[in-house]
Protein backbone atom coordinates (compact mmCIF):
# COMPACT_ATOMS: atom_id res chain seq x y z
CA UNK A 1 0.00 0.00 0.00
CA UNK A 2 2.74 2.38 1.01
CA UNK A 3 4.25 1.33 -2.17
CA UNK A 4 0.50 2.67 -4.43
CA UNK A 5 0.77 5.61 -2.01
CA UNK A 6 4.18 6.86 -3.02
CA UNK A 7 3.41 6.37 -6.52
CA UNK A 8 0.36 8.50 -6.36
CA UNK A 9 2.12 11.63 -4.50
CA UNK A 10 4.98 11.55 -6.82
CA UNK A 11 2.64 11.28 -9.71
CA UNK A 12 -0.17 13.73 -8.45
CA UNK A 13 -0.44 15.78 -11.76
CA UNK A 14 -0.43 12.71 -13.93
CA UNK A 15 -3.79 11.62 -11.81
CA UNK A 16 -5.30 15.22 -11.69
CA UNK A 17 -4.46 15.15 -15.68
CA UNK A 18 -5.63 11.67 -16.49
CA UNK A 19 -9.34 12.71 -14.98
CA UNK A 20 -9.52 15.88 -17.73
CA UNK A 21 -8.29 13.40 -20.34
CA UNK A 22 -11.13 10.69 -19.32
CA UNK A 23 -13.67 13.94 -20.39
CA UNK A 24 -12.35 13.97 -23.84
CA UNK A 25 -11.19 9.99 -24.48
CA UNK A 26 -12.45 6.75 -23.19
CA UNK A 27 -10.82 6.33 -20.11
CA UNK A 28 -8.04 9.08 -21.18
CA UNK A 29 -6.07 7.60 -23.73
CA UNK A 30 -5.66 7.23 -27.18
CA UNK A 31 -4.04 3.75 -27.85
CA UNK A 32 -5.52 1.53 -25.03
CA UNK A 33 -1.77 -0.43 -24.04
CA UNK A 34 -1.08 3.62 -22.83
CA UNK A 35 -3.59 2.70 -19.81
CA UNK A 36 -2.71 1.08 -16.63
CA UNK A 37 -4.18 1.07 -13.01
CA UNK A 38 -3.79 3.11 -10.88
CA UNK A 39 -3.49 5.76 -13.36
CA UNK A 40 -0.63 6.14 -16.01
CA UNK A 41 2.42 8.80 -15.69
CA UNK A 42 1.82 11.47 -18.48
CA UNK A 43 5.71 12.07 -19.98
CA UNK A 44 6.10 15.90 -20.86
CA UNK A 45 9.56 15.89 -22.65
CA UNK A 46 12.13 13.12 -23.93
CA UNK A 47 15.79 13.94 -24.08
CA UNK A 48 18.26 11.19 -24.62
CA UNK A 49 17.66 8.51 -22.58
CA UNK A 50 15.35 10.26 -20.37
CA UNK A 51 11.99 11.47 -19.59
CA UNK A 52 10.11 13.86 -17.79
CA UNK A 53 7.11 14.07 -16.29
CA UNK A 54 4.36 16.54 -15.77
CA UNK A 55 4.98 16.57 -11.72
CA UNK A 56 9.25 16.87 -13.17
CA UNK A 57 10.28 13.31 -12.43
CA UNK A 58 13.16 12.56 -14.54
CA UNK A 59 13.08 8.67 -15.59
CA UNK A 60 15.81 6.66 -17.38
CA UNK A 61 13.27 5.39 -20.29
CA UNK A 62 13.40 1.55 -21.46
CA UNK A 63 9.93 1.46 -22.95
CA UNK A 64 11.63 3.87 -25.79
CA UNK A 65 7.75 4.26 -27.36
CA UNK A 66 7.79 0.25 -27.56
CA UNK A 67 11.14 -0.24 -28.97
CA UNK A 68 10.64 2.22 -31.39
CA UNK A 69 13.54 4.64 -30.47
CA UNK A 70 16.60 3.11 -31.08
CA UNK A 71 18.56 6.49 -30.75
CA UNK A 72 16.71 7.40 -27.97
CA UNK A 73 14.69 10.72 -27.68
CA UNK A 74 15.06 13.81 -30.11
CA UNK A 75 18.72 12.51 -31.35
CA UNK A 76 20.37 15.77 -32.65
CA UNK A 77 21.44 14.35 -35.80
CA UNK A 78 17.78 12.91 -36.73
CA UNK A 79 16.37 16.89 -35.98
CA UNK A 80 19.14 18.12 -38.13
CA UNK A 81 18.31 16.55 -41.19
CA UNK A 82 14.57 16.71 -40.79
CA UNK A 83 14.84 20.24 -39.93
CA UNK A 84 17.31 20.98 -42.91
CA UNK A 85 14.76 18.92 -44.89
CA UNK A 86 11.27 20.67 -43.93
CA UNK A 87 13.28 23.59 -44.86
CA UNK A 88 13.97 23.09 -48.47
CA UNK A 89 11.35 20.85 -49.45
CA UNK A 90 8.49 22.03 -47.05
CA UNK A 91 6.24 20.11 -45.81
CA UNK A 92 6.74 17.23 -48.41
CA UNK A 93 3.31 15.91 -48.61
CA UNK A 94 3.43 15.71 -52.57
CA UNK A 95 1.02 12.72 -53.18
CA UNK A 96 3.83 11.91 -56.18
CA UNK A 97 6.57 9.52 -56.34
CA UNK A 98 10.04 10.99 -54.49
CA UNK A 99 13.82 10.25 -54.59
CA UNK A 100 13.81 9.17 -50.82
CA UNK A 101 11.33 6.03 -51.29
CA UNK A 102 13.93 4.60 -53.68
CA UNK A 103 16.97 5.68 -51.20
CA UNK A 104 14.96 3.96 -48.49
CA UNK A 105 14.30 1.23 -50.62
CA UNK A 106 17.66 0.44 -51.64
CA UNK A 107 19.34 1.04 -47.86
CA UNK A 108 16.67 -1.49 -46.72
CA UNK A 109 17.71 -4.47 -49.49
CA UNK A 110 21.27 -3.50 -48.57
CA UNK A 111 20.35 -5.26 -45.04
CA UNK A 112 17.45 -7.59 -45.57
CA UNK A 113 17.61 -8.84 -49.66
CA UNK A 114 15.08 -11.04 -49.25
CA UNK A 115 13.29 -7.64 -49.87
CA UNK A 116 13.17 -8.03 -53.46
CA UNK A 117 10.65 -5.62 -53.79
CA UNK A 118 8.85 -2.98 -51.13
CA UNK A 119 6.22 -1.12 -50.28
CA UNK A 120 5.74 1.52 -47.46
CA UNK A 121 2.19 2.18 -45.11
CA UNK A 122 1.65 4.06 -42.00
CA UNK A 123 2.43 1.47 -39.49
CA UNK A 124 3.55 -1.90 -38.48
CA UNK A 125 -0.31 -2.79 -38.34
CA UNK A 126 -0.73 -1.44 -41.88
CA UNK A 127 2.30 -3.51 -43.03
CA UNK A 128 1.74 -6.67 -41.63
CA UNK A 129 -1.71 -6.41 -43.24
CA UNK A 130 -0.70 -5.90 -46.47
CA UNK A 131 1.81 -8.95 -45.95
CA UNK A 132 -1.69 -11.10 -45.33
CA UNK A 133 -3.52 -9.57 -48.56
CA UNK A 134 -0.55 -9.81 -50.87
CA UNK A 135 -0.30 -14.19 -49.37
CA UNK A 136 -3.72 -14.25 -50.65
CA UNK A 137 -3.78 -12.77 -53.57
CA UNK A 138 -0.59 -14.40 -54.94
CA UNK A 139 -1.61 -17.99 -53.70
CA UNK A 140 -5.72 -17.69 -53.94
CA UNK A 141 -6.19 -19.25 -50.64
CA UNK A 142 -7.99 -17.05 -47.53
CA UNK A 143 -6.54 -18.54 -44.66
CA UNK A 144 -3.62 -17.85 -42.25
CA UNK A 145 -1.91 -19.18 -39.53
CA UNK A 146 -0.46 -17.65 -36.78
CA UNK A 147 1.16 -18.22 -33.17
CA UNK A 148 -0.40 -18.00 -29.84
CA UNK A 149 1.10 -15.21 -28.17
CA UNK A 150 2.14 -13.48 -31.19
CA UNK A 151 1.12 -10.02 -31.92
CA UNK A 152 0.98 -8.21 -35.07
CA UNK A 153 -1.16 -5.20 -35.37
CA UNK A 154 -5.01 -4.11 -34.33
CA UNK A 155 -7.04 -5.80 -36.51
CA UNK A 156 -9.39 -9.03 -37.45
CA UNK A 157 -7.28 -11.51 -38.96
CA UNK A 158 -4.73 -11.25 -36.19
CA UNK A 159 -7.00 -10.19 -32.82
CA UNK A 160 -6.83 -13.48 -32.36
CA UNK A 161 -4.73 -15.43 -29.34
CA UNK A 162 -2.73 -12.62 -28.72
CA UNK A 163 -3.00 -13.00 -24.87
CA UNK A 164 -5.71 -15.35 -24.22
CA UNK A 165 -6.30 -16.43 -20.93
CA UNK A 166 -4.34 -19.99 -20.38
CA UNK A 167 -7.76 -21.86 -19.01
CA UNK A 168 -9.71 -21.30 -22.38
CA UNK A 169 -6.83 -21.72 -24.80
CA UNK A 170 -7.03 -25.61 -25.29
CA UNK A 171 -4.36 -27.97 -25.66
CA UNK A 172 -0.74 -26.85 -25.91
CA UNK A 173 -0.45 -28.58 -29.26
CA UNK A 174 -3.46 -27.69 -30.80
CA UNK A 175 -4.38 -24.26 -29.35
CA UNK A 176 -7.65 -22.56 -29.41
CA UNK A 177 -8.50 -19.64 -31.76
CA UNK A 178 -9.40 -17.20 -28.71
CA UNK A 179 -11.39 -13.99 -30.21
CA UNK A 180 -9.02 -11.18 -28.40
CA UNK A 181 -11.40 -7.71 -28.43
CA UNK A 182 -15.06 -6.91 -28.94
CA UNK A 183 -15.96 -6.14 -32.23
CA UNK A 184 -14.05 -8.59 -34.42
CA UNK A 185 -15.88 -10.64 -36.54
CA UNK A 186 -16.61 -14.84 -35.20
CA UNK A 187 -15.67 -15.36 -39.36
CA UNK A 188 -11.71 -15.19 -38.26
CA UNK A 189 -12.34 -17.86 -35.77
CA UNK A 190 -12.44 -20.66 -38.35
CA UNK A 191 -10.09 -18.36 -40.93
CA UNK A 192 -7.43 -17.64 -38.61
CA UNK A 193 -5.45 -21.13 -37.69
CA UNK A 194 -3.42 -20.69 -34.39
CA UNK A 195 0.07 -22.50 -33.83
CA UNK A 196 2.17 -22.93 -30.88
CA UNK A 197 5.54 -21.61 -31.15
CA UNK A 198 8.73 -23.43 -31.06
CA UNK A 199 6.88 -26.80 -31.55
CA UNK A 200 7.59 -27.98 -34.95
CA UNK A 201 5.96 -31.17 -34.90
CA UNK A 202 2.65 -29.61 -33.70
CA UNK A 203 2.76 -27.22 -36.41
CA UNK A 204 3.79 -29.67 -39.23
CA UNK A 205 0.32 -31.64 -37.89
CA UNK A 206 -1.90 -28.58 -38.16
CA UNK A 207 -0.33 -27.07 -41.10
CA UNK A 208 -0.49 -30.75 -42.99
CA UNK A 209 -4.66 -30.44 -41.63
CA UNK A 210 -5.14 -26.96 -43.38
CA UNK A 211 -2.25 -26.62 -46.53
CA UNK A 212 -5.12 -26.46 -49.33
CA UNK A 213 -6.52 -23.45 -47.20
CA UNK A 214 -3.51 -21.47 -45.31
CA UNK A 215 -1.88 -18.75 -47.84
CA UNK A 216 0.41 -18.00 -45.27
CA UNK A 217 2.16 -18.45 -41.97
CA UNK A 218 3.13 -15.17 -40.31
CA UNK A 219 5.08 -14.77 -36.83
CA UNK A 220 7.11 -13.03 -34.85
CA UNK A 221 10.47 -14.56 -35.18
CA UNK A 222 11.56 -13.44 -31.69
CA UNK A 223 7.55 -13.47 -29.76
CA UNK A 224 6.80 -9.93 -27.81
CA UNK A 225 10.39 -8.84 -29.21
CA UNK A 226 11.85 -11.02 -26.42
CA UNK A 227 11.35 -14.89 -26.79
CA UNK A 228 13.37 -16.22 -29.24
CA UNK A 229 12.08 -18.77 -32.07
CA UNK A 230 15.03 -21.84 -31.77
CA UNK A 231 17.06 -22.42 -34.89
CA UNK A 232 16.10 -25.71 -35.16
CA UNK A 233 12.11 -24.62 -35.22
CA UNK A 234 13.14 -21.69 -37.45
CA UNK A 235 14.82 -24.33 -40.19
CA UNK A 236 11.30 -26.85 -39.33
CA UNK A 237 9.05 -23.81 -40.29
CA UNK A 238 10.95 -22.33 -43.33
CA UNK A 239 11.18 -26.47 -44.47
CA UNK A 240 7.75 -27.26 -43.88
CA UNK A 241 6.09 -24.12 -45.32
CA UNK A 242 7.63 -24.49 -48.32
CA UNK A 243 6.99 -27.82 -48.78
CA UNK A 244 2.88 -27.18 -47.95
CA UNK A 245 3.32 -24.33 -50.34
CA UNK A 246 2.59 -22.51 -47.88
CA UNK A 247 3.74 -18.58 -47.63
CA UNK A 248 6.51 -17.67 -44.63
CA UNK A 249 5.89 -14.34 -43.26
CA UNK A 250 7.97 -12.71 -41.04
CA UNK A 251 6.83 -9.73 -39.00
CA UNK A 252 10.14 -7.72 -38.15
CA UNK A 253 8.07 -4.97 -36.91
CA UNK A 254 9.97 -5.17 -33.93
CA UNK A 255 12.91 -7.08 -34.13
CA UNK A 256 13.86 -4.88 -37.56
CA UNK A 257 17.54 -3.02 -37.16
CA UNK A 258 17.10 -4.65 -33.42
CA UNK A 259 18.28 -7.85 -33.43
CA UNK A 260 21.18 -6.69 -35.63
CA UNK A 261 20.98 -4.97 -38.76
CA UNK A 262 19.90 -7.30 -40.80
CA UNK A 263 16.74 -8.25 -38.14
CA UNK A 264 15.49 -11.98 -37.43
CA UNK A 265 16.04 -13.23 -41.03
CA UNK A 266 19.69 -12.63 -40.85
CA UNK A 267 20.71 -13.79 -37.56
CA UNK A 268 18.52 -17.03 -38.07
CA UNK A 269 19.55 -17.14 -41.71
CA UNK A 270 16.34 -17.80 -43.14
CA UNK A 271 14.98 -16.46 -46.13
CA UNK A 272 11.14 -15.57 -45.52
CA UNK A 273 8.62 -15.02 -48.69
CA UNK A 274 8.08 -11.27 -47.11
CA UNK A 275 8.87 -9.49 -44.26
CA UNK A 276 6.80 -6.99 -42.52
CA UNK A 277 9.29 -3.95 -40.37
CA UNK A 278 7.96 -0.73 -38.86
CA UNK A 279 8.88 1.21 -35.23
CA UNK A 280 13.00 2.14 -35.64
CA UNK A 281 12.80 2.51 -39.71
CA UNK A 282 10.54 5.51 -39.12
CA UNK A 283 13.00 7.11 -36.57
CA UNK A 284 10.22 7.95 -34.11
CA UNK A 285 7.72 9.13 -36.77
CA UNK A 286 4.44 6.58 -37.78
CA UNK A 287 6.10 3.79 -40.46
CA UNK A 288 6.08 0.67 -42.12
CA UNK A 289 7.22 -1.04 -44.87
CA UNK A 290 6.37 -4.62 -46.48
CA UNK A 291 8.66 -6.27 -48.80
CA UNK A 292 9.58 -9.87 -50.18
CA UNK A 293 9.69 -11.77 -52.96
CA UNK A 294 9.19 -10.07 -56.54
CA UNK A 295 6.18 -12.20 -57.95
CA UNK A 296 4.56 -11.24 -55.11
CA UNK A 297 4.95 -7.80 -54.77
CA UNK A 298 3.95 -7.70 -58.21
CA UNK A 299 0.69 -8.41 -57.28
CA UNK A 300 0.09 -5.18 -56.36
CA UNK A 301 1.30 -3.33 -59.57
CA UNK A 302 -1.01 -0.87 -61.52
CA UNK A 303 -1.80 -2.58 -65.14
CA UNK A 304 -3.00 0.97 -66.33
CA UNK A 305 0.53 1.99 -65.75
CA UNK A 306 1.36 0.62 -69.51
CA UNK A 307 -1.84 2.01 -70.84
CA UNK A 308 -1.72 5.87 -71.33
CA UNK A 309 -5.25 6.07 -73.36
CA UNK A 310 -7.36 4.41 -70.43
CA UNK A 311 -8.52 7.42 -68.71
CA UNK A 312 -10.83 5.09 -66.24
CA UNK A 313 -10.16 6.86 -63.01
CA UNK A 314 -10.85 3.20 -60.94
CA UNK A 315 -8.57 1.79 -63.10
CA UNK A 316 -5.60 3.82 -61.98
CA UNK A 317 -5.29 2.72 -58.31
CA UNK A 318 -8.06 -0.58 -58.17
CA UNK A 319 -8.30 -3.26 -60.86
CA UNK A 320 -9.88 -7.17 -59.98
CA UNK A 321 -6.80 -8.22 -60.98
CA UNK A 322 -4.39 -6.06 -59.17
CA UNK A 323 -4.24 -5.72 -55.08
CA UNK A 324 -5.30 -2.41 -54.01
CA UNK A 325 -2.80 -0.67 -51.67
CA UNK A 326 -3.18 3.04 -51.11
CA UNK A 327 -2.15 5.59 -48.28
CA UNK A 328 -2.20 9.66 -48.46
CA UNK A 329 0.90 9.40 -46.22
CA UNK A 330 3.02 6.59 -47.64
CA UNK A 331 6.64 7.17 -48.23
CA UNK A 332 6.43 10.33 -46.49
CA UNK A 333 9.68 12.44 -47.07
CA UNK A 334 10.40 13.28 -43.93
CA UNK A 335 9.71 10.22 -42.39
CA UNK A 336 11.95 8.37 -44.41
CA UNK A 337 14.45 11.22 -43.46
CA UNK A 338 14.58 10.60 -40.44
CA UNK A 339 14.55 6.65 -40.66
CA UNK A 340 17.09 6.86 -43.38
CA UNK A 341 19.45 8.81 -40.90
CA UNK A 342 18.91 6.40 -38.12
CA UNK A 343 19.99 3.53 -40.20
CA UNK A 344 22.78 5.40 -40.80
CA UNK A 345 23.90 6.14 -37.40
CA UNK A 346 23.14 2.29 -36.25
CA UNK A 347 25.61 0.96 -38.51
CA UNK A 348 27.85 2.60 -37.22
CA UNK A 349 26.45 2.06 -33.21
CA UNK A 350 24.16 -1.14 -33.00
CA UNK A 351 26.85 -3.56 -31.96
CA UNK A 352 27.57 -0.53 -28.70
CA UNK A 353 23.71 -1.16 -27.93
CA UNK A 354 23.96 -5.16 -27.99
CA UNK A 355 27.05 -4.81 -25.79
CA UNK A 356 25.11 -2.17 -23.26
CA UNK A 357 22.07 -4.97 -23.29
CA UNK A 358 24.52 -7.74 -22.36
CA UNK A 359 25.72 -5.82 -19.73
CA UNK A 360 22.27 -4.54 -18.29
CA UNK A 361 21.00 -8.11 -18.46
CA UNK A 362 23.80 -9.66 -16.74
CA UNK A 363 23.56 -6.98 -13.77
CA UNK A 364 20.24 -7.67 -12.93
CA UNK A 365 20.04 -11.24 -12.79
CA UNK A 366 23.51 -11.23 -10.49
CA UNK A 367 21.29 -8.66 -8.16
CA UNK A 368 18.31 -11.31 -8.40
CA UNK A 369 20.48 -14.30 -7.37
CA UNK A 370 22.28 -12.79 -4.80
CA UNK A 371 18.78 -11.80 -3.86
CA UNK A 372 17.85 -15.44 -4.29
CA UNK A 373 15.13 -14.99 -6.15
CA UNK A 374 14.40 -17.30 -9.49
CA UNK A 375 14.78 -15.23 -12.47
CA UNK A 376 15.85 -14.91 -16.02
CA UNK A 377 16.49 -11.89 -18.49
CA UNK A 378 14.70 -13.39 -21.55
CA UNK A 379 15.52 -11.92 -24.71
CA UNK A 380 18.48 -11.65 -27.46
CA UNK A 381 19.80 -8.41 -29.27
CA UNK A 382 18.41 -4.89 -27.98
CA UNK A 383 15.10 -6.34 -25.90
CA UNK A 384 14.55 -8.18 -23.29
CA UNK A 385 12.10 -9.35 -20.17
CA UNK A 386 12.65 -9.71 -16.32
CA UNK A 387 10.92 -13.19 -16.43
CA UNK A 388 10.38 -14.23 -12.77
CA UNK A 389 10.32 -18.01 -13.35
CA UNK A 390 12.23 -21.43 -12.18
CA UNK A 391 11.72 -22.85 -15.00
CA UNK A 392 14.64 -23.79 -17.21
CA UNK A 393 13.56 -22.25 -20.34
CA UNK A 394 10.72 -19.78 -21.79
CA UNK A 395 9.60 -20.71 -25.03
CA UNK A 396 6.34 -19.68 -25.69
CA UNK A 397 3.59 -17.85 -24.41
CA UNK A 398 2.31 -20.64 -21.46
CA UNK A 399 5.58 -20.99 -20.17
CA UNK A 400 5.73 -16.82 -19.66
CA UNK A 401 2.00 -17.00 -18.42
CA UNK A 402 3.33 -19.45 -15.43
CA UNK A 403 5.94 -16.76 -13.89
CA UNK A 404 5.33 -14.76 -11.10
CA UNK A 405 3.74 -11.41 -13.09
CA UNK A 406 2.87 -10.12 -9.40
CA UNK A 407 5.99 -9.35 -7.81
CA UNK A 408 7.47 -8.16 -10.95
CA UNK A 409 4.65 -5.41 -10.47
CA UNK A 410 5.41 -4.47 -7.28
CA UNK A 411 9.14 -4.31 -8.95
CA UNK A 412 7.89 -2.14 -11.44
CA UNK A 413 6.36 0.08 -9.43
CA UNK A 414 9.19 0.37 -6.61
CA UNK A 415 11.30 1.18 -9.73
CA UNK A 416 9.46 3.91 -11.38
CA UNK A 417 9.17 5.53 -8.46
CA UNK A 418 12.99 5.73 -8.38
CA UNK A 419 13.06 6.82 -11.76
CA UNK A 420 13.43 3.89 -14.17
CA UNK A 421 10.37 4.08 -16.47
CA UNK A 422 8.93 0.78 -18.31
CA UNK A 423 4.97 -0.14 -18.47
CA UNK A 424 4.75 -2.29 -15.61
CA UNK A 425 4.39 -5.79 -17.13
CA UNK A 426 6.75 -4.29 -20.39
CA UNK A 427 10.05 -4.89 -21.80
CA UNK A 428 13.24 -3.48 -21.60
CA UNK A 429 14.59 -2.36 -25.03
CA UNK A 430 17.68 -0.03 -25.12
CA UNK A 431 19.31 2.16 -27.28
CA UNK A 432 22.30 3.93 -28.76
CA UNK A 433 21.80 6.87 -26.23
CA UNK A 434 22.05 4.33 -23.01
CA UNK A 435 25.26 4.27 -21.83
CA UNK A 436 27.10 3.16 -18.28
CA UNK A 437 25.82 6.24 -16.53
CA UNK A 438 22.09 5.21 -16.98
CA UNK A 439 23.50 1.17 -16.42
CA UNK A 440 24.39 1.72 -13.27
CA UNK A 441 21.53 4.62 -12.46
CA UNK A 442 19.34 1.05 -13.13
CA UNK A 443 21.03 -1.48 -11.36
CA UNK A 444 21.35 1.12 -7.82
CA UNK A 445 17.84 1.37 -8.40
CA UNK A 446 17.04 -2.11 -8.81
CA UNK A 447 19.53 -3.16 -5.68
CA UNK A 448 17.50 -0.57 -3.64
CA UNK A 449 14.06 -2.20 -4.74
CA UNK A 450 15.24 -5.42 -4.20
CA UNK A 451 16.69 -5.04 -0.32
CA UNK A 452 12.67 -3.87 0.16
CA UNK A 453 11.53 -7.72 -0.88
N1 LIG B 1 3.95 -6.28 -35.24
C1 LIG B 1 4.69 -6.32 -34.12
C2 LIG B 1 5.60 -7.48 -33.88
C3 LIG B 1 4.59 -5.28 -33.19
O1 LIG B 1 5.31 -5.34 -32.06
C4 LIG B 1 3.72 -4.21 -33.45
C5 LIG B 1 3.58 -3.11 -32.47
O2 LIG B 1 3.88 -3.21 -31.32
C6 LIG B 1 2.99 -4.22 -34.64
C7 LIG B 1 3.14 -5.26 -35.51
C8 LIG B 1 2.05 -3.09 -34.96
O3 LIG B 1 2.78 -1.95 -35.28
P1 LIG B 1 2.11 -0.49 -35.11
O4 LIG B 1 1.88 -0.25 -33.67
O5 LIG B 1 3.12 0.43 -35.75
O6 LIG B 1 0.85 -0.52 -35.90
Amino acid sequence: NNLYEVYSKNTKTSCEFMEKAKTVMPEGVTANIKSFAPHPIVMEKGHGAYLTDLDGNKYVDYLLSYGALMLGHGHPEIIEAITAQLHSDGTALFGTPHRLEVEMAQKVQEHYPSMELVRYTNSGTEATLLALRLAYSYTGKYKIAKFEGHYHGGYDQVLLSVNPPVNEAGPVNEPNAIIESKGVDPYHQEHTIILPFNNIEACADILTKYKDEVAAVVLEPIQGGFIPAEQSFMDGLRKLTEELGILLIFDEVKTGFRLGLGGAQSVYNIKPDLTALGKVVGGGFPVGIIGGKKEILMVSAPTSASDVFDNSQSKQSAAKDVLFHSGTYNGHPTILTAGLKTIEVLELEIDQVMETTDELKKGIEALFTAKGIAMKAVGKGTIFNVVLTEKEEILNYRDLQQSDFVTRKIIDFHLLNHGIYTKPLNRYSLSTVHGKKEIDLTLEAYENVLSKL
